[in-house]
């Protein structure tokens, strides 16, 4: 059991689909005592669904956290304090842009759509780590770990504002690392291949970049949300205890690729 004694924090369960609840399941089976938060009271419903299906699911604190609100993300890790008193994992794995500015050209992204999407996707994880730190250090250290997708260093289409709110997560991840390291704490993201989830629903043509993984890419397949979840154990557990500001690929090798005739 990788994670035995750990206990993680999981932001970002929509539904099954969602990279958190891969994750989720990687870190059950490997012993972690798991908490959650939702977005709001619809996806709260699903959340509580999800884990009546798991043996001991209905035990998991729950919390509402909306990460445009100060309030509900220091309440989070105010409740976790009085439950553990300690924390070993943060998983981050949330982001929003606006269809419209994910839809239309990239230099007609609206000024609104910009700020919202790097406020949800990429300025929540530096709040997050904020009000983290404390209850990780009473662990001597742990791991945040958040999610990316390579249209940092590529363009992809339709990708859009989401890739620049990408961009600025992954350059926090190495902000945070080199900051937070001296406390032991590690912050690293995982860099996926594309999934259909809620989420990239909004980002028109997922089915034919998953078309064209499947066909390019070194190991000529999709990845699957326990593909992500077994990496994300690797980042949870101290078997990468020397492991920190990396972008870890899970993309079958895609990211490799030059021209990919
Ligand atoms: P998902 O829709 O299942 O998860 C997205 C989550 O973001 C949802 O739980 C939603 O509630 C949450 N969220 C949105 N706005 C929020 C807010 N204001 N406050 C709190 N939570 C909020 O989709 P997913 O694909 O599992 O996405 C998880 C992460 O993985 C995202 O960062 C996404 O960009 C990233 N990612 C996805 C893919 C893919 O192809 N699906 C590939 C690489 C990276």
């Amino acid at each position: 059991m990788l994670l035995a004694d750990k206990k993680a924090l999981i932001m970002g369960v929509a539904n099954k689909r969602s990279i958190a609840w891969g994750i989720a399941q990687g870190f059950r089976r490997e012993g972690a005592e798991l908490a959650f938060t939702y977005q709001n009271e619809r996806l709260k419903d699903n959340l509580m669904e999800l884990l009546r299906e798991v043996p001991g699911g209905e035990s998991a604190p729950t919390l509402p956290c909306d990460v445009q609100q100060d309030d509900q993300v220091a309440e989070v890790f105010r409740a976790l304090g009085d439950r553990w008193g300690k924390l070993d994992v943060v998983v981050h794995s949330l982001a929003f842009a606006d269809r419209e500015d994910l839809n239309r050209a990239f230099s007609e992204i609206s000024r609104k759509g910009y700020t919202l999407a790097l406020d949800i996707s990429a300025y929540s994880l530096i709040c997050c780590a904020r009000a983290a730190k404390p209850l990780l250090q009473a662990s001597g250290g742990g791991s945040i770990m958040t999610m990316t997708y390579n249209a940092v260093e590529r363009v992809v289409p339709s990708y859009n504002v989401m890739a620049v709110a990408k961009a600025a997560l992954e350059t926090g991840v190495r902000y945070l690392a080199a900051e937070l390291g001296p406390a032991n704490i590690r912050v690293n993201a995982i860099s996926a291949g594309p999934l259909k989830t809620l989420a990239a629903s909004a980002v028109r043509g997922i089915s034919q970049f998953r078309d064209v993984v499947e066909e390019k890419a070194p190991l000529r397949r999709n990845i699957t949300q326990e593909d992500v979840g077994d990496a994300a154990v690797f980042l949870a557990s101290d078997l990468s205890r020397a492991v920190t500001g990396n972008i870890i690929f899970v993309d079958s090798g895609f990211h490799i690729m030059g021209l990919t005739p």
